[in-house]
């Protein structure tokens, strides 16, 4: 294996708190450490379209406090093509790059794996998505902030519950994965949390009316996961107008203000974490694997096993919910 040169670095998918300190520490590391850094523009798309910087300490200065990604996000289809990794491949070796950190979600670590795979290019991945939705770690870059996000504005949504004596469906991103939800109801003492996971096993929508919900208290708040097949809090609604027409739901949807503002010190601390090990594993001779931290302990994931849907909810977590509601 040739020794690495030159790293270069992408965000990409969607966008999540604690991408900019990865960005940051990825850089600086290399750089500590005499690699050469590329910043690499808009995902994979900067690959095949080439738009692709060089990165100097300098150029990741003052943005640790801030949401997004100073490298831009962007979904390119090109990418999921033999020929637009080609391109890819192309343009990433005349612009002398070795090896590459891909910060991103489930999709981005699965190109990942196929680039990495077909080119035979070191590629380490740092899991950078709000959803928590990968395998092999307990924690995702962005979600320790979506989750505070989430919890400020149940709190504020308990008192318009409250006040007017009503159910209210939050839904929350998770991209078919129930942590926000489920994490995010523990956290603002919501009444239930409806998620993908459990969605074979039991009504949850059932489950809660006949729980007796409103027997003793006067307002509800339910945190729904998103769900396309199942039309998320909006299907919940409709269902509660049709099926249980003595409620008067209502539904807020928190959407995009997900994904933005300054991350928390708990995920500044793991984007920076990560992403220094990401450069101690491309040292090391370590290839094609995720970044995860399990226990506290930085661990390497393998791409497959990051991309796998191994990710479990703490089943234990909806029961308490329950319990912790009545
Ligand atoms: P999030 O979890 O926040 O949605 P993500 O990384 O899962 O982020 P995706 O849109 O699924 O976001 O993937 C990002 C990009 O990764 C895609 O636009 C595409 O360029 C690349 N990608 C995804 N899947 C593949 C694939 N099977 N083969 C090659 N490239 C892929």
């Amino acid at each position: 294996m040739a020794a690495i040169k030159t790293i270069g670095i992408l965000t990409s998918g969607g966008d999540a708190p604690g991408m900019n300190a990865a960005i940051r520490a990825v850089t600086r590391t290399a750089i500590y450490n005499k690699f050469s850094v590329k910043g690499i523009k808009r995902g994979y798309y900067g690959l095949v379209y080439n738009e692709i910087e060089d990165f100097t300490s300098r150029s990741v200065s003052n943005i640790i406090q801030q949401g997004g990604t100073i490298l831009k996000t962007a979904r390119c289809k090109e990418f999921a093509t033999p020929e637009g990794r080609k391109t890819a491949y192309d343009n990433m070796r005349a612009a002398g790059i070795d090896a590459l950190v891909v910060i991103g979600g489930d999709g981005s670590l699965t190109g990942a794996r196929i680039f990495a795979e077909e080119y035979d290019i070191p590629i380490v991945g740092l899991p950078g998505t709000i959803d928590n939705d990968l395998g092999g770690t307990d924690s995702t870059i962005g979600y320790d902030t979506a989750l505070n996000t989430i919890v400020d504005a149940v709190d504020k949504i308990r008192d318009t519950a409250t006040s007017h004596e009503r159910l209210f469906f939050v839904e929350v991103m998770g991209h078919m994965a129930g942590d926000l939800a489920l994490n995010g109801a523990l956290a603002s003492g919501a009444e239930a949390a409806i998620i993908p996971e459990m969605e074979t096993q039991i009504d949850q929508l059932a489950d809660l009316v006949n729980r007796g919900f409103r027997k003793s208290k006067n307002s509800a708040i339910v945190l729904v996961a998103e769900n396309p097949s199942t039309g998320g809090a909006m299907g919940l609604a409709e269902r509660i107008k049709k099926e249980f027409p003595q409620y008067d739901a209502r539904v807020t949807i928190l959407g995009h203000l997900q994904r933005g503002g300054s991350p928390t010190a708990a995920d500044r601390i793991l984007a920076s974490r990560m992403g220094a090990a990401a450069i101690t594993a491309l040292g090391d001779g370590q290839r094609n694997v995720m970044i995860g931290v399990k226990n506290g302990e930085l661990v390497y994931v393998p791409f497959s096993k990051a991309t796998c849907h191994a990710h479990r909810v703490d089943y234990a977590d909806i029961d308490l919910v329950k319990i912790l509601s009545i």
